[in-house]
């Protein structure tokens, strides 16, 4: 292509409200620009190296043998309402109305559709496995879309879904796709880890994610310092010191503690109290139903482990109106000693955080203000229904495998990956029949990659100060021609006819051909990020050129042959 004739708007200008270097530099570099919050207009450079990913994911899921679909993004608000998920993702879903009055839903993910489509076509364990996929587009009502690609509320996802007989096959599946995706991202340039996350509202067996480190990341994730242990922070666990009791025990014994609000008040208040000694009570409300979550003084609850803890789809804190009705105190004074759950009682549950099993001389509200008891003893005064791990990781803690230490670290989420076994088969009705007659539901998995997310992560992971690196697999050009001056006769001869060369060899090449200074050139082959830039200038005449990568900051002198040849072998 020739860069006179191309709609490439670069601009100096920073986009408002940048929070992360993709952004700036995609708008920068005249990629896209941006319609409404959420939602970009991709220009012809971004529309080349979307193009290439999708090239990239095409050929790796066709390698295990996935197959592709295309399905509407208009979907029918039936089939969310009997897989059972219109409410956990009412918040995000875009819905509107036919003309008829018909509720449809713009697709945020595809599982309910494809699971229709498999309960009507795969009804015996002989069509299995299967692999199908699609590549489109994807629309998500997001509360703060930001971070330019990173959170939008409309993009392409590569979602794929496994259908197998049994656990084994769906292992099998799961496996594969792990492995593809490890490749596609390596493909893409990208250096990605493997982490074990929390499956959120999908449901399901479990779920990896493929994170890489970015500040750019809106997620946490724990990662040990000696072993390959990688967790969500979401899913994360830890080991830590359980501190042992306190030197005296006291009986168990309600005291006033006037004003005392918090941990801290109580750490002060009179003898004294240490954070670890404490049991802070938190009332949730799980699928309606009241919940009393505990965890050790010190430590802050995840509401991810809680969620999967409990197995619901729907969780808030409780507001101080139904915590007053449920245990006639205020926060700042609860506690669950003496307290009853279960059927015919206000409190569902009671859970409490692994670390609290079997600990006695503990501190906690009295559910009466301005009292907390003492010499609590977990098993005796409370009726704990569950202990779960519901704490989040502290930096301070150590790796849950080799007891080294841990770092927590920010991260960007590119794909997903889970195993959604009978989730979405079983309330749907997807069964098959078995070889031994009987029938079962199909055994699933889902697995996602947001294209545009994608784009975005290769420019945090490749960038300099004059502007994005891309990898040579996924660059909209291999190779930049810059003529020094288009109006020396001489140059201008020799840089199409280096062009014609390059073009017939197959190799994307863009041509300066604007009339513009050296210097103005330079500095757009750099923002725009093209891996190689061939410089015509002076020895033109006798076949000289100057050939520099964008990563590196010398050039050196070859002449055409030579020149082909490097651009050849450059793959990375
Ligand atoms: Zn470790």
């Amino acid at each position: 292509m020739r860069y006179s004739t191309m709609f490439i708007p670069t601009t100096r200008h920073e986009p408002a409200g940048v929070q992360a270097i993709s952004h700036g530099l995609l708008v920068r570099a005249g990629y896209m620009q941006q319609l409404i919050a959420g939602a970009y207009s991709l220009l012809p450079l971004a529309q080349m190296v979307r193009r290439k990913i999708m090239d990239i994911i095409r050929s790796e899921m066709s390698q295990i043998g996935a197959q592709e679909f295309f399905l509407s993004a208009l979907q029918p608000i039936e089939l969310w309402d009997e897989s059972g998920r219109t409410t956990a993702v009412s918040d995000v879903m875009f819905r509107l109305k036919d003309r008829k009055g018909s509720d449809l839903a713009l697709g945020l993910t595809h599982e309910e559709v494809f699971t229709s489509i498999a309960r009507t076509n795969l009804t015996s364990y002989k069509q299995l496995p299967q692999i199908w996929y699609q590549m489109q587009t994807k629309f998500r009502d997001e509360l703060r879309p930001k971070g330019g690609l990173l959170r939008v509320r409309e993009f392409t996802m590569k979602d794929s879904y496994s259908f197998d007989v049994d656990e084994a096959g769906l292992d099998r599946s799961f496996q594969l796709h792990r492995d593809a995706y490890k490749r596609i991202f390596a493909r893409c340039g990208l250096d990605a880890i493997c982490v074990d996350a929390s499956s959120g509202a999908m449901g399901g067996a479990g779920s990896i994610e493929f994170m890489i480190f970015s500040d750019s990341g809106e997620d946490l994730i724990v990662t040990c310092t000696e072993c390959e242990y990688a967790a969500n922070i979401e899913k994360a666990a830890s080991k830590a010191e359980i501190p042992s009791a306190t030197t005296s025990t006291s009986e168990f014994e309600k005291f006033h503690t006037p004003n005392v609000r918090t941990i801290k008040q109580l750490e002060e208040f009179g003898e004294g109290f240490p954070a670890h000694s404490q049991i802070k009570t938190l009332v949730f409300v799980a699928d309606g139903r009241i919940v009393l979550a505990l965890v050790q003084g010190d430590q802050e609850l995840n509401e991810s482990k809680l969620q999967s803890a409990l197995g619901v789809s729907l969780l808030r804190q409780a507001t101080e109106v139904e915590i007053i009705d449920t245990l006639q105190a205020s926060p700042g004074s609860l506690g669950a000693c003496g307290v009853e759950s279960g059927e015919g009682f206000k409190v569902a549950t009671i859970i409490a955080d692994k670390r609290l099993q079997g600990r006695t001389n503990m501190v906690t509200g009295a559910n009466e203000n301005d009292f907390h008891v003492k010499g609590v003893s977990i098993e005796r005064d409370m009726k704990v229904n569950k202990f779960a791990d519901l704490h989040k990781v502290r930096e301070t803690d150590n790796c849950v495998r080799c007891a080294s230490a841990i770092k927590i670290s920010n991260a960007l989420e590119i794909g997903h990956i889970f195993k959604l076994g009978t989730r979405y088969s079983s309330t749907m009705n997807a069964q098959i029949l078995h070889a031994d007659g009987s029938r079962n539901p199909i055994l699933m998995g889902s697995y996602g990659i947001g294209v545009e997310r994608l784009m975005a992560a290769i420019v945090e992971q490749h960038n300099d100060e004059f502007g994005i690196r891309w990898p040579v697999s996924v660059a909209p050009f291999r190779v930049i021609i810059v003529p020094v001056n288009w109006q020396n006769e001489e140059i201008r001869s020799a840089s199409e006819r280096l062009y014609a060369e390059l073009i017939s060899a197959g190799i994307d090449t863009l041509l300066d051909d604007r009339d513009e200074r050296a210097g103005v050139k330079f500095n757009d082959a750099d923002l725009i990020g093209i891996p190689m830039r061939v410089t015509v200038g002076k020895k033109a005449g006798q076949g000289i050129f100057e050939f520099k990568l964008r990563s590196e900051k010398s050039a050196k002198e070859l002449s055409s042959e030579q020149l082909l040849v490097e651009v050849g072998n450059l793959t990375s």
